[in-house]
């Protein structure tokens, strides 16, 4: 097995012409938070449904815990959970109905544990399905995706209609809680504040392919936001590693990938005459800098 739970090599999804996932390369540590950021349509689910062998990949390899996921074993397959919003769910059973049902599939389901998350979440186990809010439907899905206290959870938006306070809990003590245990969590969610709080690695995925995947820490040190503004008219230069730039005589601001300190140097040095301010950035800003290149 590789050092990563989840690899993918190349991977292709193509709908006709259209390749939903283009050369996509993913590598997912085990015992991580990796958060999939993305705009619309750039491919996370098929992504993360692929990881779950609902769909098969048209070219390209992916590697789960081992297996090629369509052909990995059942007993293999408990130790994964998955939760997305698009998940059907029998309307008018009741929600500890849901869950026992659930839990007859997994040798490791427990009870207990099940309960505690229910009751942590305010969620009654005598409701009906068909009664549940979307926020509440998405916190019974969450909890059928970890009653088995799986390796690996893979959760598609998982808090898209959670209450802020909800989303809060939900987020933070999952988190905390499964990473304790050791699991590995995917989630792909726009709400990057959320991401930005939980994650440990990120990747951008735009057009189906893989733009920056590291670790948070990193991504943050490696990209900077610089102004530089001048009273005379600016040195027209050329810049490495440009996500974004913006010039005019007397203005530069531009944001840069793979940044540090030498370079920081550097630029302060080629503008002596100039005020050069160099930023720190936060996920979002990192994300519109990549994605909206
Ligand atoms: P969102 O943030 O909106 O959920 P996403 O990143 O999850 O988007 P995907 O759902 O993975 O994006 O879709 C990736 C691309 O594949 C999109 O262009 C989408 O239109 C296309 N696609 C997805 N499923 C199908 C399908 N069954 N048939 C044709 N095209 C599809």
């Amino acid at each position: 097995m590789s050092d990563f739970i989840v690899q993918t090599k190349n991977l292709i999804k193509s709908y006709g012409k259209h390749n939903a996932l283009d050369s996509l390369n993913m590598n997912v540590k085990e015992g991580f938070v990796y958060g999939l950021l993305g705009k619309n349509g750039a491919g996370k689910t098929t992504t993360l449904r692929m990881i779950m062998s609902l769909l098969k990949p048209t070219n390209g390899s992916i590697d789960v815990m081992g297996y090629e996921p369509t052909k990995m074993p059942i007993k293999q397959r408990q130790n994964i959970g998955y939760a997305s919003d698009s998940m059907q769910l029998i309307p008018w059973l009741k929600v500890g109905e849901i869950l026992n049902y659930n839990g007859s599939f997994y040798d490791t389901w427990d009870k207990e544990y099940v309960k505690q998350w229910a009751d942590r979440l305010g969620l009654s186990l005598d409701k009906r399905v068909f009664q549940l809010s979307r926020g509440n439907r998405q916190k019974l899905g969450l909890i059928m995706a970890i009653g088995h206290r799986p390796k690996l959870v893979v959760l598609d938006e998982p808090a898209g209609g959670l209450d802020p306070i909800a989303r809060k809990e939900f987020l933070e003590s999952i988190i905390e809680l499964i990473h304790e245990l050791g699991t590995t969590i995917i989630l792909s969610s726009h709400a990057l504040s959320d991401l930005e709080r939980i994650s440990d690695y990120i990747g951008i995925i735009d057009q189906g392919k893989m733009q920056v995947e590291m670790s948070l820490e990193d991504l943050k040190s490696s990209t900077r936001q610089i102004k530089i503004v001048s009273k005379n008219k600016l040195e027209n230069i050329s810049f490495e590693d440009t996500l974004k730039l913006n010039s005019t005589e007397h203005l530069i601001t531009g944001i840069f990938k793979n940044w540090d300190d030498d370079k920081s140097k550097k630029i302060i040095q080629k503008f002596p005459n100039a005020t050069v301010e160099i930023q720190n950035l936060n996920l979002e800003e990192i994300f519109l800098a990549y994605a909206g290149k």
